[in-house]
């Protein structure tokens, strides 16, 4: 098998959802994915934020055969030890009290948006006025199931599925203003991402954050944030919200909490936890044996290698050396980010379609989203020899992008 027979054969059975990388991989290991052409790529994408661990980590490597070995899966109709442990480690370091694991970060999502429905109903249930508005933001990303792109503000993503669930609003990014003026009793939830990732690494500002749990808070509509891609450690801490000062009512997670293996979660309070009864939500495989117990090892490794600070201290030399760069190169426009959720963004999309490319070329993988932003999500165990390789590629990369542009002027000059 190589690569042009394997896009043969999806080609003719795959539905056409992807555009995929050129490259058919073999294996992983550490920071490095290799090819079957025995390329070996630095990955700073992390399958997309979720291989937080690297690849091939020895200890959850055991800790899933041994598992495997086990018990993979037996359904929620079943106790198995590693929900309860999880949930209460999760818990701990979240600041709130109860859990429903699920199997993806949509999935996740669109259970949240349920809860305060149900909540809502449930706190009303006298008969007040109607509470079922959503306020969300405008470019976030929340998934591709329903609910959760009736949340996701952003058209290329709506548009092919409407109409959408009804009831949400969108809030311009960042305007306390909007926000106030948008809100009122009829709110059952306020949604965002800590840092919008799909909409370009772009972190919600502190005013921002504050005055939605604070007008939340006194109507008793919930904060709800979807830490999917910016949760466990991340941004330096397990949640980027503690960046902020504030505790949400219902926090969702995915992506990285079991090293690769498929497990979603969402956390929320006791308050909230009390509209539920048996039957009202489920799943079959969500917190299944399998990903739990790996998902603890996930945690585990994160504490005994002090990997929240090790990732706060290699985000900032990260952000530190791209803004070398940027005084260098003036296509570059904007570093931001928070720990290793770090973003450059270029001027031009072309230039960053560009840029990914030519890096790829370098053996490196990065991402381009929301056109003109470079992302880079290095797995935590990432070392300051990695990112001066991506810094050096990438200086080398966007000199040639210049230099080409210029050519290009000049020709058509
Ligand atoms: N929410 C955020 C912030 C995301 O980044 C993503 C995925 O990129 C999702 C939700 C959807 O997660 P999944 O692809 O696991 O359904």
């Amino acid at each position: 098998m190589n690569l042009s027979s394997v896009k043969k054969a999806e080609s003719e059975v795959l539905l056409p959802t992807y555009d995929r990388l050129q490259i058919l991989v073999d294996h992983g290991a550490g920071v490095y994915l290799y090819g079957a052409d025995g390329r070996k790529y630095l990955d700073f994408l992390s399958g997309i934020g979720v291989n937080a661990l690297g690849y091939s980590h020895p200890a959850l490597t055991k800790v899933l055969t041994t598992q495997a070995k086990k018990l993979v899966h037996v359904s929620n109709l079943f106790f198995h030890p590693y929900t309860a442990e999880l949930a209460k480690r999760l818990a701990k370091i979240s600041g709130l009290d109860r859990v429903f694991f699920t199997n993806s970060g949509t999935e996740a999502w669109e259970g949240a948006l349920k809860f305060a429905r149900a909540y809502a109903q449930h706190v009303n249930q006298n008969g007040s006025k109607p509470r079922w508005r959503i306020l969300a933001l405008e470019n976030s990303f929340h998934g591709r199931t329903m609910g959760s792109l009736a949340t996701t503000g952003q058209q290329k993503y709506q548009k092919p599925f409407v109409p959408l669930m009804p009831g949400v609003e969108f809030v311009r990014f960042n305007d306390v203003a909007d926000l106030k003026a948008k809100f009122d009793d009829t709110v059952c939830a306020v949604c965002m991402e800590p840092v919008q990732g799909e909409g370009g690494v772009r972190p919600i500002s502190k005013e921002f954050m504050v005055a939605a749990r604070e007008l939340t808070k006194k109507s008793g509509a919930l904060l709800i944030l979807d830490e999917i891609q910016s949760g466990m450690g991340r941004t330096g801490k397990y949640f980027a919200y503690q960046h902020y000062g504030v505790v949400p009512d219902v926090v969702t997670l995915a992506k990285p909490i079991a090293g690769g293996l498929p497990l979603g979660a969402i956390l929320t309070t006791h308050e909230v936890s009390s509209c539920l009864h048996p039957g009202m939500h489920g799943t079959t495989f969500g917190g299944g044996p399998l990903a739990c117990a790996v998902a603890l090892e996930v945690l585990n490794v994160i504490e005994k290698k002090k990997l929240l600070a090790h990732v706060e201290k290699l985000g900032v030399y990260f952000r530190k050396q791209l803004a070398g760069l940027q005084k260098k190169h003036c296509c570059i426009k904007d570093v931001r980010g928070l720990g290793l959720f770090v973003a450059a963004e270029l001027h031009s999309a072309d230039m960053a379609k560009a840029a990914v490319a030519a890096m790829l070329e370098r053996n490196i993988i990065i991402n381009r989203t929301n056109e003109t932003v470079l992302r880079f999500l290095p797995p935590y165990i990432v070392e300051k020899k990695h990112i001066d390789q991506v810094i050096k590629a990438l200086d080398q990369v966007l000199v040639g992008l210049s230099v080409n542009a210029d050519k290009r002027a000049k020709a058509s000059a």
